[in-house]
């Protein structure tokens, strides 16, 4: 075969074969063989959140802090509106690799390696609840193809987390990025955005608001409030990489 026409060919494929067996490392590139997933140098630099925690929250306090059934800093001066926080890891260099992957590189065959890390952090499991993504505007739905916390959810869904409502919160306009914003402007910007367009499949119910990444949490409170309106009984939020600052390696903190 000519040279041109295999390279045409490799990159005709490409996409396809990534989908259904991810060759390399998603994290850092690295071949993988046979194997999917990560690789083991990475796996190993994953930060799963450790006890003692927050009783509120469950932000890791580390060998120093307090002991467990203790609430943190932040949640005794301002008592959260959720009901836990159940994160897969810490953000850190390689769980952000993974989510840019997942969110802008199209890995959509990650969907159920992350989902199992954020299982593995729901406390008692159960199928009766709800699974409720964050939503995304259908501009940008329609500019991505997917919404990624949609994907993770219903993998959770599959795990016997609960019943998927993939369209029980819509964003009803475009926000602007929150990234350079304090946080009350935060909250001015997403003052109205999100709204529950199925209050039956809420009501009542124990609900997991699920995302890839848990930041400032501007977003995830506007959802909260949302679904308790509607008359949610209690709502963990569930995410993949949970941004915490003292997660961050500082040997590291330039490379991110
Ligand atoms: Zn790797
Ligand atoms: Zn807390």
């Amino acid at each position: 075969m000519p040279m041109s026409t295999k390279r045409l060919l490799a990159e005709s494929l490409g996409p396809i074969v990534d989908l259904i067996y991810p060759p390399r490392c998603p994290a850092c590139g690295e071949g993988l063989g046979e194997q999917s997933g990560l690789c083991v140098a990475c796996w190993s630099d994953l930060v799963i959140p450790s006890d003692p925690a927050c009783l509120s929250c469950q932000r890791p306090f580390g060998e120093s802090g307090p002991r467990a059934g203790a609430s943190c800093a932040s949640c005794l001066a301002d008592p959260p509106v959720h009901d836990g926080i159940a994160a897969g890891t810490l953000y850190t260099e390689t769980s952000r690799k993974l989510v840019l992957a997942f969110k802008h590189g199209r890995r959509i065959a990650m969907a159920p390696m992350l989902a199992r890390q954020i299982s593995a952090r729901i406390a008692n499991p159960s199928p009766e609840r709800v699974l409720v993504p964050v939503p995304l505007h259908r501009w940008r739905l329609w500019q991505r193809g997917y919404n990624q916390a949609a994907l993770l959810a219903q993998e959770l869904a599959r795990m016997g987390h609960g019943s998927l409502a993939v369209d029980a919160l819509v964003r009803k306009r475009r926000t602007p990025s929150l990234g350079g914003l304090g946080a009350k402007a935060r909250v001015r910007a997403l003052a109205g955005a999100i709204e529950v367009a199925q209050p039956d499949r809420v009501k009542n119910r124990d609900c997991i608001l699920v995302d890839d990444v848990l930041t400032s949490g501007a977003t995830s409170t506007a959802c909260v409030k949302a679904l308790k309106n509607a008359g949610a009984r209690s709502v963990v939020i569930a995410c993949f990489a949970r941004v915490l600052d003292e997660a961050i390696d500082p040997a590291r903190q330039s490379a991110l």
